[in-house]
């Protein structure tokens, strides 16, 4: 049943309906259906969406699990359509916004889900848009990225979105699509067989593709630099928000360690898990960026830039063996660093970046790991934070063990909302700050 197409009506408050034809609903993500009502509007940040059912009554929509209950629940009157010999009717949905961009996003943020509903569609073939204007730049875009043929001159850099050690991170623009982007400049001097290294161990970014990794577009290096393009994500990094509270910061968690698991399992160890490489977006999305998959990357960038990263495991501090439990260690004092707004040892001074000279951090290796003040976060996330940072790597979870901690479990349940809310809020009063 599930191969038979259906027509979503997509119903807008301006009457500017769109028809969306789908095949394969039943495999549809809730995010799917977020990613084209966000290109159907793309002024409004859509965080739900609502159906009818036979008695007219509306549906909220907020999950995979409501979303596939809405297509089955569809499939279902179709059928009875047929027996009846009625017309098909298509799947009216009326998303549920924010207040508008306009008013609400005073950064002017636009939030780009055009590629990666792309890059979705065009490896899993039969849905399609049934919109024209929709799918011209975007095939082109997904043609360019998939074969990697991103160039520096169709690139044109706007804004600075930061600096870290290794580098100046751009939003950019793609010329012949006009789609944005984000792009890490590194500069480095090696050799162009080095070059060939880096671009074959980048290959594997091509392969990665999850809801919960920054999606990758292309490298190119142009005489000393290499530039890496990703996805551009318009909440940036978590290192900036300070405290972030505890129900946001789930499902943070949740996306982090789903995301991590997805490494795991492609046997990509992170080896950089800190605020500064989660990055989230105003629909809800959490995206972890800047794992090492190219060693002779991190080699190279460690040549010119020297420090130890203080979010590092103690085994790793020591010059020991590196494996999941040291990402375990990174992602426990990151989620300390996010509940508190400061970095948890406080005895470690940092000035800008997380790298500071090795005998800093011999603190780390002698005294016990800190813990979470009692009394103002759940007990399930104090001890997901003691679990994640004991001093010996074997006792720390093993990512099966983390799924299933009672914190991460409370808050897997996909709404994307608190999140997308938060960080909407969050970004309007730094703006409003910035301003007065
Ligand atoms: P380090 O160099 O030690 O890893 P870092 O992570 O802060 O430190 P970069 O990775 O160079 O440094 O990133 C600089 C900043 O650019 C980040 O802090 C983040 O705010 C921003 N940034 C990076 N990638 C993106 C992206 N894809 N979308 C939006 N902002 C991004
Ligand atoms: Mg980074």
């Amino acid at each position: 049943m599930d191969t038979q197409t259906v027509v979503v009506r997509i119903r807008t408050p301006d009457s500017k309906d769109m028809d969306w034809t789908v095949n394969g609903s039943l495999q549809l993500t809730f995010r799917d259906v977020l990613d084209v009502i966000s290109r159907v509007s793309p002024d409004v940040v859509t965080t739900a969406f609502e159906y009818e059912d036979e008695d007219g009554d509306r549906i909220t929509v907020r999950s995979d699990d409501e979303t596939h209950a809405m297509f089955s629940y569809y499939l279902g009157i179709l059928q009875q359509m047929h027996l009846c010999g009625q017309m098909k009717e298509p799947l009216n949905i009326f998303p549920r916004a924010c207040k508008p961009a306009g008013k609400r996003n005073i950064h002017g943020l636009k939030v780009n889900t055009k590629m990666s509903i792309e890059k979705r569609l065009s490896s899993s073939g039969p849905e399609c848009l049934s919109t024209k204007s929709l799918q011209n730049s975007s095939t082109e875009f997904v043609n360019i990225m998939a074969n990697g043929q991103i160039r520096e001159e169709d690139i044109e850099c706007q804004d600075i979105l930061g600096h870290g050690n290794g580098g100046t991170v751009y939003k950019a623009h793609h010329c012949p699509t006009g789609n944005t982007l984000a792009i890490k400049v590194i500069l480095l001097d090696i050799t162009q067989e080095v070059q060939k290294q880096i671009m074959s161990e980048l290959e594997i970014l091509y392969k990665c593709s999850s809801p919960y990794i920054i999606a990758f577009y292309g490298v190119f290096f142009v005489e000393n630099r290499v530039s890496i393009c990703t996805e551009f994500m318009d909440g940036g990094s978590l290192d900036i928000y300070g405290v972030i509270p505890e129900p946001v910061l789930g499902r943070i968690a949740v996306a982090v360690v789903k995301g991590l698991t997805y490494l795991w399992r492609l046997k990509i160890l992170h080896r950089d898990v800190k605020p500064s490489n989660i990055l989230v977006n105003t629909t809800g999305q959490v995206k972890l960026c800047d794992f090492g998959v190219s060693t002779q990357l991190v080699n190279s960038i460690a040549k010119t830039y020297v420090g130890t990263s203080v979010y590092m495991a103690p085994e790793r501090i020591s010059g020991e063996q590196y494996g999941i439990h040291s990402d375990v260690w990174s992602l426990g004092i990151t989620f300390m660093e996010l509940a508190l707004g400061r970095f948890p040892y406080t005895q470690i001074q940092r000035n800008r970046g997380s790298l500071v000279p090795l005998q800093l951090l011999q603190f780390i290796l002698d005294e016990d790991p800190p813990a979470l003040p009692q009394g103002q976060f759940s007990a399930p996330f104090e001890d997901f934070i003691t679990q994640c940072m004991k001093k010996q790597s074997k006792q720390r979870p093993a990512p099966e063990e983390l799924m299933i901690h009672p914190f991460i479990d409370q808050y897997n349940d996909e709404n994307t909302e608190v999140l997308s809310m938060w960080l909407c809020r969050t970004l309007e009063e730094r703006r409003s700050r910035a301003v007065t």
